[in-house]
């Protein structure tokens, strides 16, 4: 089934539900690739039936030319999945379908998970991510919704979303997937070129060198070697590597035993903005 309409993907879903069935969400902006399909994959391992949304959420988005460059092919997107997963429900709504008055944010208080890293750099960005997922939420009320670890400090969020809005969902999230030189599958990477791709593995190398380092050496100088391996790559522009405590996303110098580290990265290649993130000491 491919809708774009929340009543008659209700419809369904009611049907669904009322034999039994568990509902699972996959929540995506399309252009989709093996990191979605890996979500639906888990998501299949847990539901009897997965929805996945494509969406671009023009809330989400602070900075009108990424928006509008964001890669949309829904005729694709519905190809690709019939390809790997062709009993999934396909949700595609129109903007006014999910933003039935104002196309505009609710503003969530999800604390310290938001004040640094893409909270610090995107302003606004994670309260239309809650303004969205609220709404899906709503509209298909699944049993679990599924989140890649990609987008680690939005899978928090999102955990925190549901707490917020007492909205009785499982958030799972699921491993990053990666190429065979691990960077991660990413719609923007669709933006890049061959050459510009392998220029992007830079952010899995620095990554990596992080988690090495880690044991042996300081932060600040984990931190200060992966600033260099940037300054010294004229094709990136590095906009913040944080090392992080997991649990509450606080960017941190200190290491203290039985804590989780986590480490972050944004940088642009050819003016296309990733994201990263790895764990450090587990
Ligand atoms: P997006 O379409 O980029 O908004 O992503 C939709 C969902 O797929 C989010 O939960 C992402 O974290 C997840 N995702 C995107 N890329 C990957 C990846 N490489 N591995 C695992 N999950 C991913």
């Amino acid at each position: 089934m491919v809708t774009k309409s929340k009543s008659a993907l209700k419809k369904q879903l009611d049907l669904y539900k009322n034999e039994g069935n568990t509902i699972g969400l996959v929540p995506t902006m399309g252009a989709l690739h093996q990191g979605h399909i890996s979500l639906i994959n888990h998501a299949y391992s847990y539901c009897d039936k997965v929805v996945v949304s494509i969406f671009v959420n023009p809330t989400q988005f602070n900075n009108i030319a990424d928006l509008e460059k964001y890669p949309r092919d829904l005729s694709n997107d519905t190809q690709f999945l019939k390809e790997h997963n062709p009993e999934t429900i396909v949700f595609c709504p129109e903007v006014n379908e999910i933003y039935t008055d104002k196309v505009e944010s609710e503003s969530f208080d999800f604390g310290n998970l938001v004040r640094h890293m893409e909270g610090e750099f995107r302003a606004g960005h994670f309260d239309g991510v809650g303004s969205v997922l609220k709404r899906l939420f709503e509209i298909v009320k699944p049993h679990k919704a599924f989140f890649g670890e990609k987008d680690f400090q939005q899978l928090m969020v999102v955990k925190r979303l549901v707490e917020l809005t007492q909205q009785d969902i499982d958030i799972i999230g699921c491993p990053t997937s990666r190429n065979e030189f691990g960077l991660a599958q990413s719609s923007r990477n669709f933006r890049l070129n061959k050459a510009q791709l392998k220029q992007a593995e830079l952010i899995y190398k620095a990554l990596t060198t992080a988690k090495v380092m880690f044991l042996e050496h300081s932060i600040p100088h984990i931190i200060s070697t992966v600033e260099h391996m940037f300054k010294e790559d004229s094709n990136f522009d590095l906009e913040y590597f944080s090392i992080v405590k997991e649990k509450d996303l606080i960017p941190t110098t200190q290491k203290q035993s039985k804590e989780k580290y986590r480490a972050f990265i944004a940088a642009s290649v050819a003016e296309v903005r990733l994201i990263d993130n790895m764990a450090l000491n587990y």
